[in-house]
This record gives C-alpha cells, structure tokens and sequence, in this order.
C-alpha cells in the first residue's frame, strides 16, 4: 500500500509567532486517527521550532525546502543536506519550479542535490511539472519524461526508495487554477508507468505520487480519490490552518 501524503510547503512566508500558531492549531485539530502522512515544510529557520512541536506526534514529519549542492565549505548562506539530516528533518523538497525558474537550477544541480540528500538518508520530495505552452502544445509528457529521465530516474533502483514524485503543473501553481482531477490523474499514470519501465512494477505500484497546484479544501478530495494520486504538495492553502486541515481530511 502506498503512503498516502499531505505536504505544505510555506515557501517564504510567516513569522516565528505565526508558524509555530499554524503548527499548534493544525495539531490541536486532528483527529487522533487521520490517516496520511503529514509533512510540514517551513523556511530553514523555523525548522527546530517546528521539530519541536511536533515532537513524538505520530505520522507528522519535518522537511526542509531545499538544501544545497555541495557538502560543505565557503558557500555563504547555503545549507546542507547533512546539516539538515543533523536535527530530526526527514525530507527535502528538490526542483521545485521556482528554484529553477528563480534559481537557475539545472537538472546537474538538481542530481547533486539529490545525491547529496540520498548521501544523507534525508528522502527527496522531487517536483516535476510543464509549463502552459508545453501542455498547449501537447509536450507535456514529454517534459516531464525530460525532466524524470534526467534526475530521479536515472538513480540506481537502490536509491529510488527514498524518491517521492510531486506532479505540479506550472500553470496551476500559486494560480488559483487548478488541474482537474482528469488531467492530474493522466500525468500521474504516465509518471507511474516511466517508474515501471524503469525500475519494474513492485517499485512503480510502492512510489507515492502527489499533486501540487492550487489545491484547496474545495477540490482537494476529487483530487485525492484518483487511481495514482496519492495525496497533496500544498503552497498557498498550507498557511491556513482550517484550510490545510479539510485538506488533510479530504482522504
Ligand atoms: C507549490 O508551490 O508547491 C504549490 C503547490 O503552491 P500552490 O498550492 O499555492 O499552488
């Protein structure tokens, strides 16, 4: 069975006050049964604020946004992976669109990030996705079999247990418009069957593969319910407590 996952990622917002009240009303309102895994992402230096609230809370998890390319020495202002493995972070988010877009990240730095992560038993919550005149044009399984064949994909099988796939249209990020639940599904299975060619059917059938892109309460379960999405990246509706939690509860 595969993990069933509710990821925020804050991106760079909230204060110390209001990240630890976001994390505090979230905890205050679960129910003691919910059943994905829950993944708070905050900006690096809310991380031990955050690690400490969710202390020996069950199924809740800590991960950074990024770490860097290298492992250590004169890089001002970087953080790395084995710092980041230093405090009790289990995930990183890798190739997120903005970092590229932003960041210039190619895919060689993308590898080395991710080997970087591997290297530090951290797992990677790798972000893929097409841009509106990539789907316009009908590339979009293309760019994504692109962007997959040339990073996580080209991991020894060994390593790849630690990959989770976030499928986030470009268009649809921070944009208020959404995949529907047709075309998310559709890229999923395509992502699903490039593991499968890959690696084989028991890691393909085992990857979790989750959907990021103006998620919200409103659509969110319609979402959740298609074959080969097994939960939610969340920007903009992870900032708010009543909204991340209908989305936690739309399994
Ligand atoms: C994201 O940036 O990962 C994201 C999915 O953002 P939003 O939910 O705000 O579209």
């Amino acid at each position: 069975m595969r993990k069933k996952i509710v990821a925020g990622n804050w991106k760079m917002n909230l204060n110390k006050n209001d990240s630890e009240d976001l994390v505090n009303n979230i905890l205050n309102h679960l129910d003691d049964n919910f059943s994905p895994q829950i993944i708070f992402a905050p900006p690096y230096l809310f991380l031990n604020n955050v690690i400490e609230l969710c202390k020996n809370k069950n199924n809740i998890f800590v991960s950074s946004q990024d770490c860097s390319a290298y492992t250590d020495g004169a890089f001002t202002g970087e953080v790395s992976a084995k710092m980041i493995s230093s405090y009790d972070i289990s995930h990183v988010i890798i190739g997120h669109s903005e970092r590229r877009k932003n960041f210039n990240e190619t895919n060689d730095i993308l590898n080395q990030k991710i080997n970087q992560a591997i290297n530090n038993h951290l797992n990677v919550i790798f972000c893929c996705g097409e841009t509106l005149s990539d789907r316009n044009n009908g590339l979009y399984f293309d760019v994504i079999s692109d962007q997959l064949l040339s990073t996580v994909l080209s991991l020894d099988k060994s390593k790849f247990s630690n990959i989770i796939i976030a499928y986030e249209p470009i268009w649809a990020i921070g944009t208020g418009v959404t995949a529907t639940a047709d075309q998310a599904q559709e890229v999923h299975a395509h992502i699903r069957r490039i593991i499968k060619d890959k690696y084989g059917d028991a890691i393909s059938n085992k990857t979790s593969i989750i959907y990021g892109g103006s998620c919200k309460p409103a659509n969110a379960k319609e979402i959740f319910s298609q074959d080969d999405i097994d939960g939610g990246l969340i920007g903009g509706a992870s900032l708010n407590y009543k909204d991340f939690i209908s989305i936690i509860k739309a399994f």
